[in-house]
């Protein structure tokens, strides 16, 4: 049978165990009833910027065996699954040998069924590829959407981050982004209030984010975390002022999503389920992520073409295209 076939396409080498042996698995059947399901392929981080604890907490950075991750993939999708979601503390360093995050995005391509959809969860700047743009560009299984925190939108703020770039070689490689994949919206994470961000450090930043056109911000004011590079440096942001650029981000991402959302014409909907109360309207997420609401639609489960009507608070109304 097909996975019979599947089977014996898998030519994958076996990792002896103490290459993954701190590598906790995603439990299976954790999805049930979602079309949408997570695939964890990548634990731990190496970078150490200033204010994240996550190296301390979770260890150094640890891949999944490729084989390991395809047979996880199929009996997600083999139970209903219809997008797949590769997560992972920090996904674009997925290395196993010499499988790459862009190798792997292939195996799972050619080892799933045609119907299902992949996405990437979050990916620094540094690691965006040209041969995971070119897979992306090439294959609409792999949506075009990428979560690429910046952080902040001006340099001194990225430095005392420790963040590995600028803000100029940010925007450069988002351009190059968009010229390989045209349709695919970028969103981002801020910090506000680091410690020594200057009323003049906000405003590059605020800048920055606008020009960049991301498709819609995640806002954290910044928190004290014991043990980094941050928690030592002197110059903490006063909370109510940390607070007060935290809606200053919000209202702009807000107004970014709206710009953002204004491209499209028509779009394709993994439905989730119906509004509550509202067993007409089915809520569901654009391939390029946007939140949408599908007026009294046919189809009730799965994907659905649809046009877009207008959009009410960050949310696309749309109609299903009837085929
Ligand atoms: S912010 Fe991300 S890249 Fe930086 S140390 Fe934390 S997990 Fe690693």
């Amino acid at each position: 049978n097909g996975i019979e076939s599947k089977e014996r396409k898998l030519h994958f080498e076996v990792s002896p165990i103490e290459d993954i042996s701190d590598f906790d698995n995603m439990p299976i059947g954790h999805f049930e009833h979602q079309h949408r399901a997570f695939l964890k392929i990548q634990d731990g981080c190496n970078q150490y910027c200033a204010y994240c604890q996550i190296p301390l907490a979770r260890g150094p950075e640890r891949s999944q065996i490729p084989a390991e991750v395809i047979k996880t993939a199929r009996s997600l999708t083999e139970t209903g699954h219809l997008e797949l979601v590769l997560t992972g503390i920090h996904t674009g360093r997925y290395s196993f040998r010499k499988t790459n995050l862009s190798m792997l995005l292939s195996m799972l391509l050619e080892e799933t069924d045609e119907n299902v959809t992949f996405r990437i969860s979050s990916i620094e700047i540094t690691e965006v590829t040209d041969e995971l743009l070119d897979l992306m560009a090439q294959n609409p299984r792999i949506l075009p959407h990428l979560h690429i925190p910046i952080q902040a939108g001006s340099d001194e703020t990225l430095a005392r981050m420790k963040r590995p770039y600028t803000v100029e070689q940010f925007k450069k490689r988002v351009s190059e982004i968009r010229k390989k994949v045209p349709d695919i919206s970028i969103s981002t994470d801020v910090i506000t209030g680091f410690v020594q961000e200057s009323d003049e450090e906000f405003a590059q930043t605020v800048k920055n984010l606008e020009e960049i056109g991301f498709s819609f911000l995640h806002v954290f004011p910044y928190s004290r975390r014991k043990g980094t590079a941050a928690d030592k440096m002197s110059g903490f942001i006063d909370a109510a002022v940390a607070k007060k650029r935290t809606h200053e981000l919000l209202k702009l991402s807000d107004q970014l999503r709206q710009n953002d959302m204004k491209r499209f014409k028509t779009s394709e909907i993994l439905l989730e389920g119906p509004e509550n109360n509202h067993p007409d309207i089915m809520l569901g997420y654009t391939k390029q992520y946007h939140p949408a609401k599908v007026l009294h639609p046919v189809q009730t489960s799965g994907r659905i073409e649809v046009k877009i009507l207008g959009i009410e608070d960050g949310v696309f109304i749309c109609e299903e295209i009837q085929r």
